[in-house]
């Protein structure tokens, strides 16, 4: 068999849970095939640990910074293992920071809306208005935006096709739990779908496989978060059991799913 370049696009290995053990995970994603993994930021100081933790793996990692919609709106509480982010995010002059990084980072996300940590509505306006302005920077300067859109996946959609009308930047759908009628809906504009490795256990994740191209599918972990295993955080290296699962749905060899989603990686991303 020949080997396989495979691909994490979407995980938070700057979270909390990695402090100890970064080291071996990159390990084993890299025994695992794992190619590129991107660290994705939420807020402005994850996305300084991001750019930092890329800067030391350059090999594998890749930057992905964003502004998570809850953040946005200074709701976030808890904690989850990320920088806490208390008050609103000052929007402009974290574009500004971002398009100062800009040949440092492959990609801007997460990003996007949620009305399941929000009242949608008392916050659609406010969450429209930041997602709308930061996909206006990301066609500035050209590169792809990966979505966050839970409970809002109707209204991402929308957005996203009143301003990105013709494909200027390609679109990544992370974690999509949109009904049918909607993945169908993003499929035809051309969206891409990033499916996180607990589609092995997921009917959702395994009925969107099942509908969309291949040529439209990356694989994520969303690491830490979304564990196809019980009691084990998820890491990049799961990526290869997401493979397999994929090449069961859609009845190919392992090898040519990796092959064709490695593509897919290169042409969102603009690697070679
Ligand atoms: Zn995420």
């Amino acid at each position: 068999m020949t080997t396989m370049n495979l691909i994490d696009d979407h995980c938070h290995l700057t979270h909390v849970l990695y402090k100890d053990d970064l080291n071996d995970v990159l390990k084993r994603a890299k025994a695992a095939n794992i190619k590129r993994i991107l660290v994705s930021g939420v807020n402005p100081p994850s996305n300084r640990e991001v750019l930092k933790l890329v800067q030391q793996h350059p090999g594998i990692l890749r930057a992905s910074l964003g502004i998570y919609p809850i953040d946005a709106l200074g709701l976030a509480e808890g904690d989850s293992g990320l920088p806490l982010q208390k008050t609103p995010i000052d929007i402009d002059a974290e574009l500004q920071f971002i398009n100062q990084h800009k040949d440092q980072i492959t990609a801007i996300g997460e990003i996007g809306m949620d009305f399941h940590w929000a009242d949608k509505e008392t916050t659609y306006q406010q969450q429209s208005d930041n997602f709308r302005k930061i996909i206006r920077f990301a066609k500035q300067i050209k590169k792809p935006i990966v979505i966050h859109s839970r409970k809002a996946e109707a209204e991402c959609i929308q957005i996203l096709a009143e301003e990105i009308p013709n494909k200027e930047i390609p679109i990544v759908q992370h974690c999509f739990s949109g009904k049918k009628s909607l993945i169908k809906q993003a499929q035809e504009l051309g969206h891409y779908f990033s499916i996180p490795t607990n589609l092995i256990k997921s009917d959702q994740f395994q009925t969107l496989i099942k509908m969309v191209p291949l040529q439209q599918i990356t694989t994520e972990t969303d690491g830490p978060w979304l564990s196809p295993y019980k009691d084990q955080k998820n890491e990049p290296a799961f990526v290869l059991d997401a493979i397999k699962k994929i090449a069961e749905l859609k009845q190919l060899s392992e090898t040519a799913v990796a092959q064709q989603i490695w593509e897919n990686y290169c042409t969102v991303y603009g690697e070679k």
